[in-house]
């Protein structure tokens, strides 16, 4: 590797040793206390002879606490002697943001999922990016990236895939989202994804699930159990430790229920900016046509609220909370359920 294209983040881990490491990488950050500072990211290997190789990302946008928390209490827990295989954790992937309860980082402003595959002379997330797709990726068989909607949504507890053309793969990552066992697995064809997390490790042929586990700023009680189920499912599923996946459902179901998202139609977004009432909630059944919500304008007089509505039928996979929105922000997306047929109709 030539040192143009070689990463600025330095990485003690032996990625090949048998045994558990517990590390830091030191990422560059030049700022006002120290020249020479260093970001310390988290990150924990194990390993124990051969196996599949799981890795496990949480904090890709520093504003979303499940995953973190489900992958913190993982590598604490996890023994090396347990597994077969390797088994990558980051439980805070974007400290900066993570240190700051942000999506964005305060480093650079930029949104960490939309900077791959990066670039090693970027900015501090270009940088990042670019660590996690040439030096991590390559070690992976298998990635669980966990998010959840953030401040502006809530989310159906869930897991979440593009469809991938490759049908083998497709196949593999619905098993593995199966395996997961949210209540919900999403697929999807996505917005503006060609600088995502998930797109990088498609790229690179690398099965890829996502998660959302709640939302709206809080920590998502359900949320964080389902994680901590689903990635020790995972591991189950992969062989990676012992055990069948317990995929069981609160509302008595044996597993995930898989739904999609084709289309424009599933997106709901605010035409003016404003006070949006929502009138559903996260999982609930809505018909195309059917109002959605208002678009408030509180600070006039006599200025009737927007009527929003909804594009499609099925349930409501992500919704926004009471609270003020920009024009052009998703308020709704609705799910229907997963029709192979029509999902392979370009
Ligand atoms: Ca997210």
């Amino acid at each position: 590797m030539g040192s143009s294209t070689a990463s600025r983040i330095r990485c003690d881990i032996d990625f090949d040793r048998d045994g558990r490491q517990a590390a830091y990488l030191h990422a560059p950050l030049s700022r006002d206390t120290s020249g020479w500072g260093v970001v310390q990211i988290p990150i924990i290997v194990l390993k124990n002879g051969r196996g599949p190789s799981v890795l496990l990302t949480g904090g890709v946008h520093g504003d979303e606490y499940e995953g973190p928390i489900a992958l913190s209490r993982l590598a604490a827990t996890l023994r090396a002697e347990e597994i077969s295989g390797r088994v990558i954790i980051m439980p805070a992937v974007n400290v900066p943001a993570v240190l700051a309860d942000k999506r964005l980082s305060p480093v650079d402003g930029r949104d960490l999922n939309r900077c791959f595959p990066g670039d090693p002379r970027g900015t501090f997330s270009q940088m990042l990016a670019h660590f996690m797709d040439s030096v991590v990726l390559p070690h992976a068989d298998v990635s669980v990236d966990l998010h959840t909607a953030g401040h502006s949504c809530d989310s159906a507890l869930s897991t979440n895939m593009h469809y991938v053309a490759d049908e083998a793969v497709r196949r593999r990552t619905m098993e593995t989202a199966a395996a997961f066992g949210a209540p919900f697995n999403v697929v999807f064809w996505g917005v503006d994804e060609g600088a995502t997390f998930t797109s990088s490790v498609e790229r690179r042929g690398i099965v890829s699930i996502g998660t959302e586990l709640g939302g709206w700023g809080r920590v998502n009680i359900e949320g964080v159990r389902i994680g901590e189920r689903g990635v020790r499912n995972v591991l189950k599923q992969w062989g990676v430790i012992e055990g069948a996946p317990d995929t069981r459902q609160r509302d008595g179901s044996a597993g995930t229920r898989h739904m999609m998202v084709k289309g424009a139609k599933g997106y709901c977004f605010a035409p003016r900016g404003g006070l949006f009432e929502p009138l559903h909630r996260t999982g609930e059944r809505v018909s195309a046509g059917e109002l959605a919500g208002y678009v408030h304008f509180v600070e006039d007089v006599d200025n009737p609220p927007l009527e929003l509505r909804y594009g499609a039928s099925g349930l409501i996979w992500m919704a926004a909370g009471p609270g003020r929105v920009q024009r052009g922000d998703c308020v709704a997306v609705v799910m229907t359920d997963y029709d192979e047929a029509e999902a392979a109709r370009a």
